[in-house]
């Protein structure tokens, strides 16, 4: 039998806060029950939003929640190379092609799933950086289901509300979706758990997934946790990070019970 292999992918953009906390928790006690190993991935591919200091801090509130982890650290930045052998495939696939438009020349309606404007399928000409997309009616494929835990159900992929989805942004080369997919086949990553605001994220995963050739892991979708208002916890709301309540005398076992852990 194969070990199953599960991983926590936080991107060092912040502190750590109570949903991090949940999820990497979450993702510790599936691959617990299962008998598997538990990965730490650190996605920082965005040279400008991820610092250094977050790597650490993470690493070290990680280690005080009590989760542990195999193996050795994956940074997604000393791996660049891996990312434009998957994009220098799709592009030889004939899928993609570089796009110099600027954000104002793309749709103001029509909106994916992260809220970023769709591309109008016809492009600005332009010169300097540009991006390269997925010519989603070129590259989608019918029939491609994943499994949702979450729902106990295959769920049929459908990529299409993405558009012609970035694959490799202008400023990095790459992108979340293109990064997250080429790693959990290379880390041989076979469940993967994750707050549910990424759920739509898999359908382009799983499109990715199919055109690179590579295997679909098990997927996970879990609750997110709220504040008293209803509202995801987010860096961005300064909700208050895990090194913060620590300091205001919270103990390890005080968050992991307040989280159900
Ligand atoms: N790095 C992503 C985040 O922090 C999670 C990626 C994933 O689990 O697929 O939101």
């Amino acid at each position: 039998m194969v070990q199953p292999i599960f991983r926590f992918a936080p991107s060092p953009n912040g502190p750590l806060h109570m949903g991090h906390a949940y999820s990497a928790l979450f993702g510790a006690r599936q691959a617990e029950r299962v008998g598997g190993l538990y990965l730490l991935r650190i996605e920082d591919i965005d040279r400008l939003r991820c610092r250094e200091n977050f790597v650490a801090d993470a690493v070290e509130i990680l280690d005080w929640l009590g989760v542990r982890f195999d193996g050795h650290v994956r940074r997604q930045s000393q791996h660049m190379d891996d990312y434009a052998r998957a994009i220098g495939k799709l592009e030889a696939m004939g899928l993609l092609y570089p796009c110099h438009c600027t954000r104002s020349a793309l749709s103001r309606e029509r909106l994916d799933p992260d809220g970023a404007r769709l591309h109008q399928g016809r492009c600005e000409p332009g010169e300097g950086p540009f991006a390269l997309r997925l010519d989603m009616a070129r590259a989608w494929r019918e029939g491609l289901t994943f499994f949702e835990q979450a729902q106990a159900r295959q769920i049929k992929a459908d990529a299409s509300i993405w558009g012609d989805v970035v694959i490799a942004r202008k400023d990095i080369g790459t992108s979340y979706h293109l990064s997250v997919v080429v790693d959990d086949a290379l880390q041989g990553v076979t469940h993967v758990t994750r707050g549910a605001d990424l759920f739509m994220a898999t359908h382009v995963h799983r499109l990715l997934q199919s055109l690179l050739g590579l295997p679909t892991p098990l997927y996970h979708h879990h609750d997110l946790i709220r504040d008293d208002a209803g509202r995801k916890l987010a860096k961005s709301d300064g909700d208050k990070s895990l090194a913060a309540l620590r300091d205001e005398g919270l103990t390890a076992a005080q968050i992991r019970s307040a989280l159900g852990f």
